[in-house]
């Protein structure tokens, strides 16, 4: 199946951000998107890379109503010579359809995915920013478009990815986040959505999120839904702690989001002789932890931030400080580690880096 380019004329192509450090995330789009149809009984059918524009939909398509709706996240990299990266793509395409296959919707071939991935990104190169630490973020996203009202997995389907630039995470270094444990609300259950990316868990966690921010916290600890007891998962991104020696994070057991970030920080930490154990870690270890100086550290672990250290806990009532507020030493230094190999700073022993553009034969300034 080929992937047809239809181009934005020059003219009506939109101006570039100018201030990378004002860019943000998940403000600019590029010019193009691409999209392909789903048809029962007909497939996969005219993928296209086209103008960026408003979709049409049926006050009825299904995704309105029933939340079949499904997204990834990954980003494109610019080297030092101008060359783009991707990073580990093929682990958010599996995931994509494996969300798919969850909330009964399509595959989609895997081949076609990476080829509009990589067509799209080299057509919008010029939207890659140039600083350290910005990227071009990309966003698939598969939405029901059968217009029907009545609960039934749809017939017709929507598959899009846009892309915009995003700015450096951390501009001004670290910021270790505070994060406020929920024993009132959950944000997945087991058996349930948790573990795929899918729109209806963003939904779920708004609330528990918003009383967060408006105690001053930056997001949700989330603990498992049937026992409030054990750590699962931090805003949208996996969680790992520090204890003695040892890297811990919960295992994958059903309501937590296999992060491709949480994967290669335990592959990294291993890497680097870090003992990575993965078990269930209840809150109040991690609150006796604190107070006994055993707990060094905590991260978050996310494509957007990659890692993002966590200063302060509150749980009920009180708060408590790790590692004195600061970002700890595993933290900055796993950080560092995937930043270099997703930059093309440094060797990928581990095969990560995907090269999809060649850049210039000399390193920029
Ligand atoms: C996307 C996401 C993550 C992080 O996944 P990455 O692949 O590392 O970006 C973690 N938790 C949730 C709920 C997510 O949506």
């Amino acid at each position: 199946m080929e992937i047809k380019i239809r181009k934005t004329p020059t003219k009506e192509r939109k101006a570039k951000p100018r201030d990378e450090s004002k860019l943000g995330f998940g403000k600019v789009v590029t010019d193009h998107f691409f999209n392909i149809k789903y048809k029962e009984g007909k497939g996969w059918y005219h993928p296209v890379i086209e103008p960026y524009r408003k979709l049409q939909l049926d006050p009825t398509a299904m995704c309105l109503h029933y939340g079949q709706e499904i997204f990834e996240g990954l980003k494109a990299y610019r080297g030092p010579k101008d060359e783009i990266y991707l990073f580990r793509p093929m682990e958010n395409i599996k995931r994509m359809n494996v969300s798919a296959e969850r909330l009964c919707m399509p595959q989609m071939d895997e081949e076609i995915f990476l080829e509009a991935i990589k067509k799209l990104v080299i057509l919008e190169k010029e939207w890659i920013p140039h600083g350290e630490g910005t990227s071009l973020y990309i966003r698939p996203t598969m939405i029901a478009t059968e217009a029907a009202l009545g609960v039934h997995p749809a017939s017709e389907y929507l598959f899009f990815i846009v892309a915009g630039s995003v700015g450096a995470y951390y501009p001004q270094g670290f910021a270790p986040t505070k994060m406020y444990v929920s024993e009132e609300y959950s944000r997945a259950v087991r058996g349930g959505i948790g573990h795929i990316k899918a729109a209806g868990n963003y939904a779920a966690s708004l609330y528990a999120s918003r009383i967060a921010t408006n105690m001053g916290y930056t997001q949700v600890l989330w603990l498992d839904s049937s026992e409030k007891r054990y750590v699962e998962e931090v805003g949208t991104s996996n969680i790992f702690f520090v204890i003695g020696n040892e890297l811990i994070t919960p295992p994958l057991a059903g309501s937590i989001l296999p992060g491709v970030t949480r994967n290669s920080v335990i592959t990294l930490a291993k890497h680097l002789k870090t003992k990575v154990v993965e078990r269930p870690i209840s809150i109040d270890e991690v609150i006796a932890t604190s107070k006994n100086g055993s707990l060094k550290e905590a991260f978050a672990s996310g494509t957007a931030a990659v890692v993002s250290p966590v200063g302060h806990i509150h749980f009920r009532g009180k708060e408590y400080s790790i590692n004195g507020g600061k970002t700890g030493v595993l933290a900055e230094k796993l950080y560092n580690e995937i930043l270099q190999i997703q930059y093309g700073l440094k060797a990928d022993p581990f095969g990560w880096r995907v090269k999809i553009f060649d850049g210039k034969k000399t390193a920029r300034k």
